[in-house]
């Protein structure tokens, strides 16, 4: 099960993933090779990183490939001080 989170809304919804994706959320071997949880790309688990729109329903965070991560950073960054005011 894959959470997403809307920027937009401000909601979750469920998602589905292609099946032949492995997305993951721990590995105990950096090198396990996982997809990016965005866009599929394969990558190693050590080369990911957290994401901040798809989780778990325990929220832990999928991970994302470093292109996917870098995209919606500015994004989150913004949506955080958005909710300062
Ligand atoms: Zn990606």
């Amino acid at each position: 099960m894959v959470k997403r989170f809307n920027i937009v809304t401000n909601h979750y919804s469920e998602i589905s993933i292609p099946k032949d994706w492995k997305i993951s959320t721990h590995e105990l071997d950096a090198n396990t090779k996982i997809n990016c949880v965005h866009c599929g790309q394969p990558i190693k688990f050590g080369d990911s990183y957290p994401s901040m729109r798809y989780s778990t329903f325990n929220d832990e965070p999928y991970r994302e490939c470093s292109v996917c991560y870098n995209n919606y950073l500015p994004l989150a960054k913004f949506k955080k001080s958005e909710q300062q005011f």
